[in-house]
């Protein structure tokens, strides 16, 4: 079950097979002694995953900066996730804590289902290194990993579970789930709204100016104007743009076509002491 799914610990591509090859027996070992069979992760790494969790949760609700929040706090914005730890659930423990840092408000959750099925990750592998370890942190399996690698490695491990989660994204939230859930936190704005002042504060999309990683960062896209401007956290400013893709805002407004605005009937217009200015 740690290996679940068939995509988890088998080695694939990339360089460092030796290295990762130790590694894994190492691992493996390490798991047969102590991993009770029954729960999904090691209580002892749930445990620190929550308090990580919740530590970030509570720097970005707070973004007026009172970071020290008490217990009750706590219970009481972390209800939903609170029982997920110790048993099977299909929360996913990684996907919320990641979704929920600063800067990511513009990721949605994506389903364990799908990450699960090999199908979807097709070709993710060879973009992606340490693509194994990364799978598996993404999908809370094998989370005492992080005992045997060194810290070098579990930040790369860490930033490579980014950029794996990413890449899932923007195909996620392609398939009618995923737009699904861009709906809702559309709705609740959380992409932000259109800076535009004759756009009435029209919600906006996130966008991305290439399918290409590390070419560019995510923008917002304003249905209404149909332009794309800067998102207002530089957090989310510093996201990139393949994660969300060239894609999405179209697709979603063909498919949400209700929500289609109609396209502004006023624009600003120059004046100097009161004339418009004359074009050439
Ligand atoms: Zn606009």
């Amino acid at each position: 079950m740690y290996r679940g799914g068939g995509g988890g610990g088998s080695l694939k591509g990339g360089g460092e097979i030796f290295d990762r090859k130790r590694i894994i027996d190492a691992l493996d070992k390490h798991l047969e002694k102590s991993s009770p069979s029954t729960s999904k992760k090691p209580p002892a790494a749930a445990a620190g995953k929550q308090h990580n969790h919740l530590d970030h949760r509570d720097t970005r609700s707070s973004s007026t900066g009172n970071k020290n929040r008490g217990p009750d706090d706590e219970s009481e914005t972390d209800s939903g996730e609170s029982d997920v730890s110790g048993s099977d659930g299909d929360d996913t423990f990684w996907i919320s804590w990641f979704c929920n840092l600063r800067g990511n408000e513009f990721f949605c959750e994506v389903d364990d289902e799908y990450i699960q099925d090999d199908f979807n990750l097709c070709g993710l592998s060879s973009q992606v290194p340490y693509y194994d370890y990364a799978l598996d942190l993404i999908l809370d399996v094998n989370t005492s990993l992080g005992d045997t690698l060194t810290e070098e490695q579990n930040d790369l491990v860490e930033s490579a579970a980014e950029m794996l989660y990413g890449l899932i994204h923007v195909r996620y939230i392609l398939t009618t789930k995923g737009m699904a859930a861009m709906l809702e936190k559309y709705k609740n704005y959380d992409f932000g709204r259109c800076p535009r002042v004759y756009c009435c504060g029209q919600p906006c999309l996130p966008v991305g100016q290439s399918d290409i990683p590390r070419l560019s960062a995510v923008k917002i896209y304003c249905p209404k104007c149909e332009d794309i401007y800067y998102p207002r956290s530089k957090y989310q400013g510093n996201i990139d743009s393949a994660y969300f893709g060239t894609t999405f805002p179209h697709l979603f407004l063909m498919t949400y076509g209700n929500l289609k605005p109609q396209k502004p009937t006023q624009s600003y217009t120059p004046r100097v002491f009161g004339f418009k200015l004359h074009k050439p």
